[in-house]
């Protein structure tokens, strides 16, 4: 099926990597940074030059295409989805990808940075790379796969589609959307217009990766109420309300339930802000875990934890409150279980290892499956993300697209025709 094709993924990669796209966590604007626009502007406009006519930016810089299905079938409408912006962790400014072809296992010195070195010893996974082409940064700054890596794919997906339509699909949906990495990636999506059954992310590491599973997550906020006095007059009357604070973080576990302690399906209490003066003083914590009920599990521990020490202190008083942050995507993926059987399927059929895996964090994918677009996410190939030794091989990312085009066509095999339904 791909004999003849020459894969755009990687031409595309270098030159969307090059526009400065980093989102902003301080902006409460929409996108958070305006110069993320420029690429969704690009985008639209090369999804035209494919033949996708109603391609086009929004207002709040999300864009939306739609391939054409060529069938009578009634194949449920996919939507894949990548984000446009960079993290605010690391520079995007000035990006200069760099293609380092057919790479040999040697020690990749980043030009513009010496002391930043790409070793094989540190990223085990350049080992199965011997003999790709690989892309990295220059020393300076990311390089920004995550996530044009998904962008350039999706873009790819798009063009062998349209070069190929005898290749029967349904009707397909690409969405990019800003500001994931500042978790607003979903707060000016139109689902209804975008009318897509199910999604997949394009967003994920290494080649045959799959993940249906994130965390849940809520916050709780802790606001201990002292009693005041004059300091000079204070003896048997005040009860200082940031030296409970300071008790109850002391009593925190260190060798289990924080994330310094812990990994895989293990969740955790941390807290993350604490602001007060003596009379009152308000402790922030995130919660995560797999399971919504270990969830609740672990607020119930933190709430006994301050109960039994407020008891010492008779006088001072204290408020707990919980915030739902989000759900653990598989709740919703699990009553699709297609979905991600159809993933599987398709990365089975590209030749690679399918690898199912969690995500210890939220991603749009959990907000969007929640929102009702059930949606799992796919490996890009992206590695090191966030960072100055980002790097992606062109054969994963070659390897994504063609995932993708297999995944197409099972939707489209799986979906009886009106003849066998009757
Ligand atoms: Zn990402």
């Amino acid at each position: 099926m791909f004999e003849n094709y020459k894969f755009t993924a990687a031409e595309r990669f270098i030159r969307y990597v090059q526009i400065d796209t980093q989102s902003n966590p301080q902006s409460l604007s929409n996108p958070t940074t305006e110069k993320q626009k420029e690429l969704s502007k690009l985008l639209a406009e090369e999804l035209k030059q494919i033949g996708i006519t109603d391609a086009h930016m929004d207002e709040w810089g999300y864009v939306y295409a739609t391939i054409p299905g060529n069938t009578n079938k009634k194949v449920p409408v996919i939507c894949f989805c990548a984000h446009v912006d960079t993290a605010p962790d690391c520079s995007g400014t000035g990006v200069k990808p760099m293609v380092h072809t057919n790479y040999q296992g040697q020690d990749i010195i980043l030009p513009d940075d010496t002391t930043q070195v790409l070793r094989l010893s540190e990223y085990p996974y350049l080992q199965t790379q011997k003999g790709n082409d690989v892309i990295t940064a220059s020393g300076t700054t990311l390089l920004g796969s995550d996530d044009k890596a998904g962008v350039a794919e999706i873009m790819d997906l798009a063009n062998f589609l349209m070069m190929n339509k005898e290749l029967k699909h349904g009707t397909i949906k690409i969405l990019f959307t800003p500001d994931e990495e500042v978790g607003k990636g979903t707060s000016k999506v139109d689902l209804k217009k975008l009318g897509a059954h199910f999604g997949y992310t394009l967003d994920g590491g290494e080649a045959g990766s799959l993940e249906d599973e994130t965390f849940s997550a809520d916050g709780v906020q802790v606001v201990i109420h002292g009693v005041i006095a004059h300091p000079g007059y204070a003896k048997d009357k005040m009860i200082n309300a940031m030296k409970i604070a300071g008790e109850i973080l002391a009593a925190l576990p260190k060798d289990r339930l924080s994330p310094e302690s812990t990994d895989g399906k293990r969740g955790f209490i941390h807290p993350v802000r604490i602001e007060g003066i003596a009379e009152k003083c308000t402790i922030e914590f995130i919660i995560r875990d797999f399971e919504t009920p270990g969830l609740i599990k672990k607020e119930d521990y933190l709430k006994t934890q301050i109960e039994e020490l407020l008891r010492t202190y008779p006088k001072a008083s204290f408020e707990f409150k919980v915030t739902e942050q989000y759900r653990n995507m598989k709740e919703i993926l699990d009553q699709h279980p297609q979905v991600v059987e159809y993933a599987r399927e398709a990365i089975e059929r590209t030749g690679i290892k399918m690898k199912m895996e969690s995500i210890r964090g939220g991603t749009d994918g959990s907000r969007l499956s929640f929102m009702g677009l059930p949606c799992p996410n796919l490996f890009a190939g992206e590695q090191a993300i966030h960072s100055k030794l980002e790097f992606i091989s062109i054969h994963d990312m070659n390897k994504a697209v063609q995932t993708m085009v297999h995944l197409v066509q099972i939707w489209y095999e799986r979906t009886p025709s009106e003849e066998e339904k009757s």
